[in-house]
């Protein structure tokens, strides 16, 4: 019992009362791709791990090794004892992998974006103008925040917008920092960052990008969108999505790191990466850059999934990636198609505001290039009648119920 328990209790009241209130539900991850949830086996489209690694079994390998010599822990802050040799060397291969001068490791990407915001802003005089985009990840927020920072919002990778916006506070003083992602999360669609360079470039603005979906799936070897794009001064990106680990790093010049390592509290008081977990970095840095056949393997079946969508007239916003979004409107139509899809065997999870906007539910497929054409057939065929179940426009015309699907495991059937 705690004091504050009756003013919890009323809290949850009112997010169960808007159907937004959330439960945590244990996933069994056994099998790559798959989830078993309440002994069921269920396709997982719902996970970030875009090229099947959180199972494969070189990281498991190294990162087993360098935990058996080097312990579970690091044991304390980097600047204090805890950088190992094992740090340097995951940083340096890093930095080459980012085709950027130096990296620093972070303990993850929603720490690094709440952290290194702050020390960016520190940096300069005055009050710093900050341009962002309007559906930024709740971390960059954050970080902004915590700074004290109040943001220039762009509407959604609109850089007409933001090149306007930056142009009408052309006269006022203070340093100008543009914040935006290469893959949005929550839309699966990518910022043109040449351009995004470009207009930075011309308005001498930082230019700081979130690699957070792009690192490990797009760009030349799955080196991520600003890989060989000059100007871009920051970025940052997870080892938690496509590198199958967890983690997170800031890629850029030396100079840079070595400021953030002096002033970003998120970098300094915290303890460094375990060695098992660098040992899965590692081990994701020798596969990741060979991996151009399951990335586009994996860029084929999200073209499928959007087509099968698009077919049902259900949009997918801007989404020209793995992270395919079908758009459903309201909370409880995706719920609705959320739960008839998990009845299909497939995990499709429903995605409500305030991740989202209001009135832009939807379910996220995030496909990883370890389903094969067989499972993408699979969702394909049951989206019509799990879709009809958050939309209601579909609903009349489900040509099918379950019950009649062959293909359908029995225990969904
Ligand atoms: C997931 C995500 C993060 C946070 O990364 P974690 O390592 O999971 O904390 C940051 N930015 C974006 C855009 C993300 O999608």
């Amino acid at each position: 019992m705690s004091r504050l328990d009756p003013v919890f209790a009323d809290a949850l009241d009112a997010l169960s009362a808007g159907t937004m209130r959330r439960h945590l539900r244990v996933s069994g991850l056994q099998e790559p791709g798959w989830v078993v949830r309440d002994g069921r086996r269920l396709l997982n489209v719902s996970a970030n791990d875009y090229l099947g690694l959180g199972r494969h079994p070189a990281l498991i390998a190294r990162g087993a090794e360098w935990a058996a010599r080097h312990g579970t822990g690091a044991g304390a802050s980097r600047l204090v004892t805890g950088t190992l040799d094992l740090h340097r060397r995951v940083e340096q291969r890093l930095a080459s992998f980012k085709g950027c001068e130096a990296a620093l490791l972070f303990a993850s990407g929603w720490q690094t974006n709440a952290s290194v915001l702050p020390a960016l802003f520190k940096a300069v005089p005055g009050t710093a103008l900050v341009f962002s985009d309007r559906l930024n990840h709740a971390s960059l927020h954050h970080g902004c925040l915590a700074a004290g920072a109040r943001q220039i919002r762009f509407r959604h990778n609109d850089l007409d917008h933001l090149d306007a916006l930056l142009d009408a506070r052309a006269g006022e003083p203070g340093a100008r920092f543009i914040l935006t992602e290469s893959v949005f999360s929550m839309d699966g669609d990518r910022a043109d960052v040449v351009r995004l360079a470009a207009i930075a470039r011309r308005h001498h603005a930082f230019l700081y990008l979130d690699e957070a979906h792009a690192t490990g799936v797009l760009g030349p070897q799955g080196r991520g969108l600003s890989a060989g794009v000059d100007g871009i001064d920051c970025v940052m990106g997870t080892f938690s999505k496509a590198f199958g680990g967890f983690g997170a790093y800031v890629a850029g010049s030396r100079l840079l790191c070595d400021y953030l390592l002096n002033t970003c509290s998120g970098f300094i008081h915290t303890t460094a990466l375990p060695p098992s977990v660098l040992g899965a970095i590692d081990a994701a840095l020798d596969l990741v850059p060979g991996m151009d056949a399951e990335r586009a393997h994996l860029a084929r079946q999200a073209d499928r999934l959007r087509s099968a969508l698009h077919a049902l007239g259900i949009g997918t916003a801007g989404s020209s990636s793995q992270i395919v979004p079908a758009i459903l409107g309201g909370a409880e139509g995706a719920l609705a198609a959320s739960a008839a899809l998990e009845e299909c065997g497939v995990l499709g999870v429903a995605i409500r505001p305030p991740t989202v906007p209001r009135g832009g539910s939807r379910i996220r497929f995030a496909l990883s290039a370890v389903h094969d054409e067989a499972a993408i057939d699979h969702l394909i065929a049951v989206l019509p009648h799990c879709l009809a179940a958050g939309a209601p426009r579909l609903a009349a015309g489900a040509p099918w119920l379950p019950a009649e699907a062959p293909w359908l495991p029995a225990e969904a059937r």
